[in-house]
């Protein structure tokens, strides 16, 4: 999505973001020195008046299609696996490793957030200002009411009673019921009664495919607009914070890549090792060419080709399996996605001071593990659904912001986790067929 074909080729967007950040933060920064040594404080506070909104426009837009693009995605993604259930044992064994692995990713990266706690590196003071920005009641009140209630009330509501009640909810912060996991709820059911109706449910698989796409192409426009608005936005926090977000930002990087580094060099090689009894060096060493691509473009949709070849050419999968495996995987099973939206979450709670209990980090690991299935394989899919995980637990949207500006490095190295968590299963499911 970050990727989308600019009319003029001047400067790729990722890096136009990248500018965005840096200007921003510069402009910020200076901004807060002056207001703390004369009197232009008020001047600063007028700018940041005006800036705020300006940088919040391309998250409204995104925000704007959530729910459509939510429930679009896990939808299709389900109904499209009509060819699980044709492959029998395959589908089945296919669908477990997805489940463990990204259970075991998200799990994984909260474990590292919540010891590392790199959003806690801000002071009493700056993180009320934060909230004073960007915290709303509605917010407070919808965690106070999710608190109080009962496990079993909770796992009840994830079933919606009125899924378009919840969809109003799940965006504005005042459901009482499940909210966005819900809404999950309901799509995935959806999707699932379309596999037993398969003769009458073209037109409206069409339909939804029509829905993603313009979705999708929506936030294709909202992302030309990231680099401003997300100058806007770190120019506002800088001028407030001044330069307490770096020590944060820094810590969260080092968090995300010590869990992706942590699943690639340690849980995949142990999966491999146990149940596709192969070398796991063997295995990497076949699979670099994939790897290199998925770091390069950022996509695993992109990527497909090479890992089809991969898997054919230097790990001799039986065909069948590899291309039913990799072509599900390259959208549905993201693990690096997984961890890194749960990651995002966390982080941005700790930052913003919102104290998640531990059925709310629950619905994380389970929203990010089913965001994983409804995430586009393409750079920055995974965006708009961690804006959707964050509302659901009272994480203001607009905190993504803060984390933007390193999306796209972070970006290579979980698609790069995505690829290899999808060679990964297809060695052990084609292992067992054998
Ligand atoms: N870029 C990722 C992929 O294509 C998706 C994401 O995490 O944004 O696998």
């Amino acid at each position: 999505m970050s990727d989308l074909p600019t009319p003029r080729k001047k400067f790729a967007l990722h890096w136009q973001i990248l500018l965005g950040l840096l200007v921003g933060a510069a402009l910020g920064v200076t901004a807060n020195c002056l207001a703390a040594q004369g009197d232009l404080q008020d001047v600063v506070d007028q700018i940041v008046r005006v800036a705020d909104p300006l940088g919040k426009v391309f998250l409204r837009l995104i925000f704007m299609v959530v729910i459509p693009l939510v429930f679009s995605a896990l939808a299709l993604g389900v109904a499209g696996l009509g060819d699980a259930r044709r492959l029998g044992r395959v589908g089945l064994r296919t669908l477990l490793f997805t489940v463990g692995l990204s259970g075991a990713a998200v799990v994984l990266g909260l474990t590292l957030v919540n010891v590392v706690q790199p959003g806690r590196y801000l002071s009493d003071e700056q993180q009320a200002e934060l909230n004073r920005q960007y915290g709303s009641q509605a917010q407070e009140e919808m965690l106070n009411a999710k608190k109080a209630k009962p496990l079993a009330d909770i796992l009840l509501d994830i079933i919606p009673e009125n899924p378009l009640q919840e969809m109003v909810g799940a965006v504005d912060g005042s459901s009482k019921g499940g909210g966005m996991l819900a809404v999950m709820f309901f799509a995935l059911a959806f999707g699932v009664a379309m596999l037993f109706v398969p003769e009458k449910t073209q037109t409206l698989t069409n339909l939804l495919e029509g829905v993603f796409a313009v979705c999708m192409a929506i936030i294709g426009f909202a992302m030309r607009l990231a680099p401003y608005g997300v100058a806007c936005l770190v120019f506002a926090m800088t001028a407030r914070l001044g330069l307490a977000l770096l020590p944060p930002l820094a810590g969260f990087i080092a968090v995300v890549l010590l869990g992706l580094g942590l699943q690639f060099f340690v849980v995949y090689p142990t999966v491999l090792w146990l149940f596709a009894r192969r070398s796991p060096w063997a295995f990497f060493r076949g699979i670099s060419d994939a790897v290199a691509t998925a770091f390069g473009t950022s996509s695993s949709n992109a990527t497909l080709p090479t890992s089809l070849r991969v898997a054919e050419e230097n790990l001799r999968l039986p065909r069948e399996v590899s291309q039913f495996v990799l072509t599900i995987g390259a959208t549905g099973n993201q693990n690096g996605t997984a961890l890194f939206e749960g990651v995002v979450v966390l982080f941005l709670a700790q930052v913003f001071h919102v104290d998640l209990s531990l059925t709310q980090q629950v619905t994380v690991v389970l929203m990010a593990m089913l965001a994983g299935v409804g995430t586009a394989g393409v750079p920055g899919g995974s965006l708009p659904l961690i804006v959707v995980v964050m509302q659901s637990v009272g994480v203001p949207g607009e905190g993504i912001g803060i984390i933007l500006g390193v999306d796209r490095l972070l970006d290579m190295c979980r698609t790069t986790l995505n690829v290899a968590g999808d060679l990964t299963i297809a060695a052990c499911v084609a292992t067992r067929r054998d």
